[in-house]
């Protein structure tokens, strides 16, 4: 499909309208990549081997940061929005994970106020996040003193040169600009034979629409990829993971666990 064939003529489009639409291959599979179609003005391509669906070329940085700074409320040292109610869903949603925490290093990547962090540590030997957002970590480092924070990037992060026996990430995946980066941290991050948890929009759930650009996920720039559950197999598998456990969800959203191959 020509760029011309189908516009959605959105406003917003005016930064990004001028970015070369050049062939790029594949991030997952190195396959070529097509064109789609556009939305918030951003060009989405398809790759033709594994169906990875990615905005390319990816937009600066600053478009970003200038999203999120526009479209988000901030939180405080002394502030974080939901507390309380993130705090109940973070409890809850750790008992799940209480065989592969308890007594455990773990870690989560994008831990935002550390709620999740804060859950794991009732069963963990040790528990730490790390998140971009200083103010989120300044909320998580003052609300749960007994845990360590990090406010920094992936690489960053991974650069220290610690391993987890389990790191957790939830939504986190979809919005970075390089899912390599994001997959070397998890490389470097995981311990050989300890597992890695990752939630994010399903492109190939059946409750997706049938025109995919009306999904309500498709939302660059603040999201910038859909994996199948194929592809993002394809793409755990080439960072040396194997899927050990699916859990399956009625709305189009990936919930699984892989387990890094010793
Ligand atoms: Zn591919």
């Amino acid at each position: 499909m020509s760029e011309a064939t189908q516009e959605d003529g959105d406003a917003t489009a005016a930064p990004v309208a001028a970015m070369a639409l050049e062939n790029t291959t594949c991030p997952v599979c190195e396959c070529a990549t097509d064109y789609t179609f556009r939305k918030n003005g951003f060009p989405i391509r398809k790759c033709c081997g594994c169906g990875y669906l990615h905005v390319a070329p990816r937009p600066p940085v600053a478009t970003i940061i200038n999203h999120y700074l526009t479209n988000y409320r901030g939180a405080t040292a002394d502030f974080y929005p939901k507390a309380a109610s993130r705090r109940w869903r973070g409890f809850w949603r750790s008992l799940v994970f209480v065989p592969y925490i308890r007594g455990k290093k773990v870690l989560e990547i994008g831990c935002g106020g550390g709620f999740m962090v804060e859950a794991f540590g009732r069963f963990a030997r040790e528990a730490v996040g790390v998140d971009l957002s200083e103010n989120s970590i300044a909320y998580a480092r003052k609300r749960w003193p007994q845990h360590r924070f990090f406010a920094e990037g992936l690489g960053a992060f991974a650069s220290r040169g610690e391993s987890f026996d389990f790191v957790f990430s939830s939504e986190v995946l979809e919005h970075v600009l390089d899912p390599h980066e994001f997959m070397d941290t998890l490389r470097r991050c995981v311990r050989p034979g300890g597992y890695a948890y990752v939630s994010a929009p399903d492109a190939g759930h059946k409750a997706v629409p049938r025109d995919i650009s009306t999904w309500e996920d498709i939302c660059p720039p603040e999201h910038l990829q859909w994996f199948s559950q194929h592809n993002m197999v394809l793409l755990f598998e080439r960072y040396g993971f194997r899927l050990h456990h699916d859990y399956k969800s009625r709305t189009p959203a990936h919930s699984v666990l892989f387990q890094r191959l010793g």
